[in-house]
């Protein structure tokens, strides 16, 4: 006979399934994202409202983490709370196309000139696979350029901009090829030896992983030229950057990519990636081609998340990037005003924020970890690598006090470091 007894932590009948840790061991580790990882089990978030959060100890936190820079107007802003609402109550999705999606189309068009085209995915990591397949399908060939610890989300290709790791396939590895972030001869070398070889060429304008400075124009010029001059396409990864400029942080540069990738804030909160170029490739994607290569995904383009991503982009008007920029430039430098004398400084672009060792090669997992916990002691949520993201609800005030709070577990953790 089926028993009717629905298992609970009590009636498991193998005691090593019963949790005696948050998360544990129903989650490897404790954890549904490996990126949740601070060392220590980490405090759950129970409520959000504008750059507040609170956790599970009662704690009342500004939210820095922003859903690893996704929340760029908080937690529950309540028009996009409205907008998504109103999607739901209407039909969270179905599988043919949505008004709402032509809407998110136009609105990040319209951000976007030079590029004409745009499809919908479900995460970064998806509209970097896409931008890929693109760029190998318009090219005929395989070779992907990047910089030598960027980030691209965690398809197999992307997970290769840190060298090979267990369970990559390593039939992926010949056909990346890694470039040191800035060399410019470097750059020029790998095309003057394979001119043929490399389908595109990507690069994050403000690598997180490699240290939160900007690419230089004149390197980022010259991927321009060098695809241009040998048949690759350029791509930008504007996943986290987008948030920098009204034309995301490529807009800013001057320079135009012929894919640009993008998620994050542009959900407003909800699952979302997108891959937007030029007509002359994007349009691969076109089932009335007989030529064409398809890109689906059951939740691309659901109503939810484009209606979401509509009303996050209107209220994000160059004014508030803006405001929000100079909001981190004054963060920025009001903490490396104390920051560099214990050995700190502040790095990062606008809104972005990340706090390394005057000498960055001394940043290891550990201190990243012991910083975390000195914020979140001092009542900030970082992300786990400490990268922090002002939004929109912030006024000058919070800036200051979030900067103050910063700072002051910065020193914390410099000072246990001696
Ligand atoms: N590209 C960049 C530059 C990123 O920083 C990230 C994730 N932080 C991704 C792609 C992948 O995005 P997602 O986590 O939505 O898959």
């Amino acid at each position: 006979m089926i028993s009717t007894m629905m298992p609970s932590p009590d009636n498991i009948r193998d005691p090593h399934l019963r949790r005696n840790r948050k998360g544990m061991p129903l989650l490897p580790g404790g954890y549904g994202r490996s990126a949740y990882h601070v060392g220590k089990e980490p405090p759950y978030a129970v409520h959000g409202e504008g750059w507040r959060m609170w956790d599970d100890n009662g704690r009342e936190l500004i939210d820095a983490n922003g859903n690893f820079t996704t929340l760029i107007h908080g937690n529950a802003h309540p028009e996009i709370v409205e907008a998504a609402e109103q999607a739901i109550r209407t039909g969270a999705s179905w599988g043919i196309p949505n008004l709402s999606e032509w809407d998110l189309a136009e609105t990040m068009l319209d951000r976007l000139p030079g590029l004409d085209q745009i499809r919908f995915a479900n995460s970064g990591t998806e509209a970097v696979m896409s931008a890929f397949r693109i760029a190998r399908a318009v090219t005929g060939r395989d070779g992907i350029v990047m910089t030598k610890d960027g980030f691209h989300g965690t398809s197999d290709f992307a997970l290769l901009a840190s060298g090979p790791t267990k369970g990559v396939a390593r039939s992926a590895e010949s056909d990346v090829t890694l470039v040191p972030l800035g060399d410019i001869d470097e750059l020029r070398e790998v095309f003057q030896n394979n001119p043929t070889k490399y389908a595109a060429i990507i690069l994050d304008l403000l690598p997180n992983k490699a240290g939160l400075l900007p690419l230089s124009k004149e390197f980022v010029e010259e991927a321009r030229a060098l695809a241009t001059a040998h048949g690759a396409l350029l791509i930008f990864d504007e996943v986290v950057s987008f948030r920098l400029g009204p034309n995301g942080l490529g807009g800013r540069m001057g320079v135009l990519p012929d894919l640009l990738t993008a998620g994050k804030v542009i959900g407003g909160g909800f699952a979302i990636g997108a891959i937007a170029g030029r007509q002359e490739y994007m349009s691969i994607l076109d089932p009335w081609s007989p030529e064409s290569i398809s890109h689906s995904g059951t939740f691309s383009g659901n109503p939810v998340s484009m209606a979401a991503g509509v009303v996050a982009l209107q209220l994000l008007t160059p004014a508030e990037i803006e405001r929000l920029n100079s909001l981190g430039d004054n963060a920025r430098a009001e903490a490396n005003a104390v920051l560099n004398a214990h050995g700190w400084e502040m790095r990062g672009l606008g809104s972005l924020l990340r706090p390394f060792p005057l000498d960055a090669r001394q940043l290891d997992g550990e201190t990243q970890r012991r910083l975390w916990w000195a914020a979140y002691e001092n009542g900030v949520v970082l992300s786990s690598a400490n990268l922090a993201a002002l939004s929109t609800p912030m006024g000058e005030q919070v800036v200051h006090d979030f900067t103050d709070r910063l700072v002051g577990a910065v020193i914390k953790t410099a000072e246990g470091a001696e």
